[in-house]
Order: C-alpha cells, then structure tokens, then sequence
C-alpha cells in the first residue's frame, strides 16, 4: 500500500478536475486495484477539515507514513518571503509544503503551476510565486534545486494546464509500485513527455506543406499565424486523446505550450510572433535557414485537394 497525501496550494483546481477523467488507471482504480491509499485530497476526502491538521502533524512526526505528496499549485512565497498571503490556520502553506515534502518518498508536482510556476509565476508574479523546484526555466524554486526526496528523487513534474489525466495517474502507479521512472532535463516524467503536440495532430499534413489557417475555425495549420506552440511542446495531448476524444488542436484551438517552464508565454497567445514574415520560434531543433528554404518549396509543392479542402471550411 502506497500512502499518498494530495495538497493544494496557490491553485484553480484544474488538475483535481482533470485526474476525474483518467481512465487508464482511472483515480479509482489506482485506490481499488493498485494499493494506493489517499489520505487527504482537499475536494474528495469527506473527512472533516481537522482530519487534515491531524494527518499533517503525524506525517511530521514520523507517526504516518507517506510515500507520494502530490502538491497541485503554484507556491505563494509573499509578502516578504512569509508565505502568509496562502495559508492555513495561519501556518504558511509554503511551510506544509517544504515539512511534508521531507517525508515524503516521492514529490509529485501536478500540473505547471506546482512544476514551474505557471501561471500565478508569470510577470509580474504579485504573490511572488514560484514551483517546488523551479521558477519558470530557473531550477531552484521552494525546496532548491539539489533538494532530494527519501527515494532520492528530485520533484517528478507533471506539467501541464492542467496536466494531462493520464500522464497523472500513470506517474501515481509508477511511484506506487517502486519502480525506476525515467525523467528528462525538466524532471518531467518522461514516458508522458517525449512526444510533441504536433505529432498525431490532424493538421499535420497542412503544417507539411505550409496551408495555413490566418483566421480560428479553419482547417489548416495554426503554426505559422495563430500562435501554435505544437511543434515546440512535449506533451502528450495528441497522441492520447483528453477524455479519448479530442485535444486543443483537433478542436480549432492552437496549442499554448502548457507543459513548458515558461507557460504562459507573455506574447498573444492566439498570434505567431514573427522577425519579418519568419515566427520567431521555431520547430524543435530545426534550423532557421533550412527551415524558411523548405517552407518556401513545400507552400509551392501544396497539393490542390489541401487548398481547397481548406477552402470548403
Ligand atoms: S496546428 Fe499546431 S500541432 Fe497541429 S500541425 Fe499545426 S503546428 Fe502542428
């Protein structure tokens, strides 16, 4: 049985919301089936609200065991590195952090605010908030940037905004059982990160040969006006379809990079960032030059049926 304490800090919700629609393993599943016993989540336990001071205090002295926190939220260091602007019965929520992440076997960051920051991180960052171990692109953030759990890991970030149902619940059952879990540079897990957006989206061929969409509801490619960040994103939003059905970009919506250190972006993001008529970011690891010289023969190599399939939206 692996113990698992869920704590909300500086947050919406959204990543509560999102972990419901999991279905491989579902959240029930994980409880039911894959030995993981929930001690406390702040919308699910029914528990009264003392439940939780008392399970606080015996995590810290050693009484209870714990081996998964998930923090969901940015963590909310003001006024003056107090903490005090998010807390609870006057303790900092900062605190309770950083006391039961030292108990802790494994630290899960659910979602890019608890990761990175997010969006409450972004400038001009008013509740000077930051992520259990990074801020932003920074490592660092609350616990530091060589702080290590009891299992010797760093913070498992689960990004995303909110992350996505699966790579949460599939991180969970990776903890539970004890295995390795391989993380990238950003300590992302990375079976769920080593994807990109781009790859499995049904604009792929538009992308391809550079039909791209100037105005939302179309059908071509929403790279190169609309603010599309799918090539630059490792996520998993394409390929394992939210609630087996869809993703932003399936639906019209360009894909806002939620899963990066710097989400959200401080440019529009419904429009391409461009030097001249090139966008300033480009796909993963392509070159500038090459890229321009092959956009340039693919919008001429355009097949006739994309234009006017396009057309017909
Ligand atoms: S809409 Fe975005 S994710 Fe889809 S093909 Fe275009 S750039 Fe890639």
């Amino acid at each position: 049985m692996a113990t698992l304490f869920w704590l909300q800090t500086g947050a919406c919700g959204g990543d509560s919301l999102s972990i419901l629609g999991a279905d491989s393993p579902s959240l029930e599943t994980l409880i039911a089936v894959q030995g993981v016993e929930l001690l406390w989540h702040p919308s699910l336990s029914h528990a009264p609200a003392r439940r939780f001071d008392e399970l606080v205090s015996r995590i810290e002295s050693g009484e209870q065991a714990l081996d998964i926190l998930c923090v969901e939220g940015s963590i909310v260091t003001a006024p003056r590195g107090t903490g005090l602007y998010d807390s609870h019965h006057g303790r900092a929520k900062m605190a309770i952090a950083r006391a039961l992440a030292e108990r802790a076997g494994a630290v899960v960051a659910m979602g890019t605010c608890a990761a990175f920051g997010g969006v409450h991180a972004a400038p001009p960052n008013p509740g000077d908030c930051v992520g259990l171990q990074f801020l932003r692109t920074d490592p660092g953030g609350l616990l530091g940037a060589d702080w290590r759990s009891r299992r010797g890991l760093p913070v498992v970030n689960v990004a995303g905004c909110p992350a996505h149902p699966h790579a949460m619940t599939q991180t969970l059952a990776w903890l539970a059982t004890g295995l390795p879990l391989p993380l990238d540079e950003l300590n992302r897990p990375e079976p769920f990160f080593n994807t990109l957006v781009h790859q499995g989206c049904t604009r792929n061929e538009y992308h391809e040969y550079d039909v791209e969409e100037t105005e939302l509801g179309g059908r071509g490619c929403l790279f190169f006006n609309l603010g599309c960040q799918g090539p630059m994103t490792s996520a998993i939003c394409n390929t394992d379809l939210w609630n087996g059905r869809s993703s932003k970009t399936r639906a019209g919506v360009p894909c806002f990079g939620c899963t990066s250190p710097d989400f959200p972006r401080e440019e529009d993001l419904f429009r391409t960032e461009k030097i001249g008529s090139v966008p300033v970011r480009l796909p993963l690891g392509v070159e500038r030059a090459r890229y321009m010289a092959y956009k340039n023969l693919a919008r001429a190599a355009a097949p006739e049926r994309l234009r006017k399939k396009k057309m017909e939206t």
